[in-house]
């Protein structure tokens, strides 16, 4: 016990040093400029967050979206498949409803639940709002792969859209071709 005692009491000694050092530095003018300018970091750190989440936000909602399926859930106990969507030019991704995600409070998936949650209002589903679009129900990985060779040759919404299927079914072919070959 009284080895406790001894103990508390040399942190708190040491601490009440620390303390009014701590005090006669913050008078210093190299120090005080130290400080505004952290406080001015945090300050532009937020507003940057905040700008970045509106860019976001603007460049998902003008987006004309082509989703791939990004992720499939299977449910055993009701023996359902839930498939999500991801889109391949501006990221937006139904993935973070799915079971790999439990947190949206913070980064990316809190942007993009806003974004469904100002969007969708209380009626309208995800689902719906997918359907909206271009569905291309392949794996994401793949499609994005193919829209990333392909997304910078000024093409129309509708001529990206014709390319890439049509790219994905070449690769279709010579697969089933290998597969004969085997
Ligand atoms: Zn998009």
């Amino acid at each position: 016990m009284n080895n406790i005692k001894r103990k508390y009491k040399r942190v708190s000694n040491e601490l009440r040093t620390t303390y009014n050092e701590l005090e006669i530095l913050e008078k210093e003018d190299m120090v005080k400029r130290y400080i505004k300018l952290k406080e001015k970091e945090e300050k532009l750190e937020e507003k940057k967050m905040e700008i970045y989440e509106e860019l976001q936000l603007n460049i998902y909602s003008t987006c004309n979206h082509i989703f791939a399926c990004s992720y499939t859930e299977c449910d055993y106990y009701e023996g359902r498949t839930y498939r999500y969507y991801g889109c391949v030019k501006c990221g937006l991704d139904t993935i973070i409803y799915s079971d790999l995600y439990y947190d949206l409070s913070v980064g990316k998936e809190k942007i993009m639940d806003d974004f469904f949650k100002q969007t969708l209002g209380k009626t309208e589903s995800i689902r719906h709002y997918v359907a909206c679009f271009k569905i291309i129900d392949r794996d994401y990985a793949k499609v994005k792969e193919i829209y990333d060779e392909i997304k910078n040759k000024r093409l129309s919404d509708s001529e990206l859209q014709i390319i890439l299927e049509s790219k994905l079914d070449d690769e279709n072919k010579e697969k089933q071709k290998k597969l004969v070959l085997w």
